[in-house]
């Protein structure tokens, strides 16, 4: 039996800054990883001679002040090398117009949704005043949603007066704002906003919370603003892993948890894993959990049947998409000129394609030559339950699509892929053990955000909810905030009270 005072399941962003910070604060900490390596959908796999990132290929929060920003200043760390993305994306709607360049510098950015979208100013000028309210709100660092009197207080002290302006728009759409703006016959504004809110939130413009899709539509511009990582997206785990290191935080790979107890005679969690070869227990008072809420069904058994309501909480929780991932590499000359790294575009196959492509030279592909990669939302259901080769067809079938679909937008000769494979669902299980590879959080309609979403603190005492199903959502910046969240949730259970980045 291993002890320590914290044991962290999964080392993906969420479980590797909990780790990083608990540990920098004194504790003891235990980090539990199935893979061989950190990362988890913010990962990255080597394939020839090139370095795919498996899931996220762009980081919020990298900026002074930003969440990441703020976590490597305390942990006393260097931010990894990044460069701001401008455009952070250029959207093609496919139809006829100049494709919409979302622009970091605010002035280009007013002018050309002005050009792109005229008359809905008014529209993006209330996302800001809701977004400039929640932004000070966020960096008070409030505790959402609310379990406990301690909670509570935390979400006090980060209130500010205009939260309770904002706060009328709790159970809003991004739709009623259009509304109230007069916009709401405007099309190509609503074609628009749905791709970037999908991307984001998981839910298109008539079902995401207008308190979180107010800061989404926001969070490309100055102040804030998206970073592109030099040579990869490991970058952010790597640096993360090295506070581990300089902490002695026992962090241990290879190991999966296949379930966790309460010890009632000991009063602590017990954890147990195996590797190929092995089995382990751990033990500690807190467990931070950062594998989606819904693996406790399988993780969890025995507590959870004392819990019915809770059990069936996690039952219900609605479902997340699935993603296919398309990785790819080309000649640098052989796709038509570049003047972003991210892309969207309408494709009538799939709705719309999501690609980012790296810088020449970046680290990511040798001299001369970029790697391509896109992705689409799936559900997770379409791909399961197949045969092996209904599978391998299906999977082709998409490829090939996929292909074509970039070919025809980016000009590229179909001969000139030098690199291609496909990620179904089946491969993000494999990758990251999310049950049926459902990917990013749970959507952020108005019933699951914020105030109405899944706590971080659990029925059980000592058990701690962490990652992209936690407020305030998925991304990189989102599961570090949650991450943090936590760290602050233990840290006052233990009597430290007053800890704040
Ligand atoms: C295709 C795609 C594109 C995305 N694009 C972006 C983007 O551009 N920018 C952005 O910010 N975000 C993006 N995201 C979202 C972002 O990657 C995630 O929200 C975030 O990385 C989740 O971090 P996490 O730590 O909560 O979970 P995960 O990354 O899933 O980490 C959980 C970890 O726990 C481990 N684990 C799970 N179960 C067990 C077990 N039983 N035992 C031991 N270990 C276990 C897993 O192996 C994994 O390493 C994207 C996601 C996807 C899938």
């Amino acid at each position: 039996m291993r002890k320590s005072e914290v044991v962290v399941v999964g080392a993906g962003i969420a479980g590797l800054t909990s780790a990083a910070i608990l540990s920098k604060q004194g504790l003891s900490v235990t980090l539990i990883e199935s893979h061989t390596q950190s990362g988890g959908c913010a990962g990255t796999f080597k394939r020839k001679n090139y370095v795919f990132d498996v899931g996220a290929t762009q980081v919020a929060g990298l900026e002074k002040g930003g969440i990441h920003s703020r976590i490597f200043d305390f942990l006393d760390i260097p931010s990894p090398e990044a460069s701001i993305l401008d455009p952070a994306c250029i959207v093609d709607l496919n139809d006829g117009h100049t494709p919409i360049h979302i622009w970091y510098e605010k002035s280009k950015w007013i002018a050309e949704r002005e050009m792109q979208f005229p008359g809905s100013g008014r529209f993006w000028n209330l996302c800001t005043h809701i977004h400039q309210s929640n932004w000070i709100f966020a960096n008070n660092n409030p505790v959402l949603p609310i379990s406990n009197f301690w909670d509570f207080s935390q979400l006090f002290k980060a209130l500010v007066p205009s939260n309770l302006v904002t706060g009328i728009l709790l159970k809003s759409t991004i739709f009623d704002l259009l509304r109230i703006c007069g916009l709401s016959k405007n099309g190509r504004l609503i074609k628009f906003l749905n791709l970037q809110l999908k991307l984001y939130s998981q839910e298109d413009v008539y079902n995401t919370a207008a308190l979180y899709g107010s800061t989404i539509l926001q969070i490309c511009q100055q102040p804030h603003g998206l970073w592109h990582l030099k040579q990869s997206m490991q970058s952010l785990s790597d640096a993360l892993e090295n506070s581990l290191t300089k902490t002695g935080v026992n962090l241990i790979f290879g190991q999966k948890v296949n379930s966790v107890n309460f010890d009632d005679r000991n009063k602590c969690w017990k954890v147990s894993a195996n590797s190929k070869k092995d089995s382990f227990v751990y033990q500690a008072k807190d467990l931070i959990y950062t594998a989606p809420p819904q693996s406790l069904l399988e993780h969890l058994k025995e507590p959870l049947n004392k819990k019915q309501s809770y059990k069936n909480r996690l039952i219900n929780l609605p479902d997340p998409s699935g993603a296919i991932v398309f990785y790819s590499a080309l000649k640098k000359e052989h796709i038509k000129k570049i003047s972003s790294h991210h892309y969207q575009f309408v494709s009538r196959e799939f709705g719309s394609l999501f690609v980012s492509i790296s810088e020449d030279g970046d680290g990511r592909a040798p001299k001369g030559e970029i790697t391509l990669i896109a992705s689409i939302f799936t559900k997770t259901k379409d791909w399961f339950n197949l045969d092996k080769q209904n599978y391998l067809n299906r999977k082709n079938d998409f490829l090939k699509k996929i292909s074509f679909e970039l070919e025809r937008q980016f000009d590229i000769v179909s001969e000139n892929w030098l690199h291609r494979e496909l990620a179904t669902p089946l491969g993000f299980q494999k990758w990251t053990n999310r049950p049926n590879g459902i990917v990013g959080g749970l959507g952020q309609n108005p019933d699951i955000f914020g105030l109405f979403g899944l706590s971080s603190r659990t029925p059980f005492q000592g058990l701690w909810l962490c990652g992209d199903s936690i407020y305030p959502g998925e991304g990189t910046a989102g599961v570090s905030q949650s991450a943090l969240m936590v760290s602050k949730q233990i840290l006052a259970s233990k009597g430290i009270d007053n800890f704040n980045l």
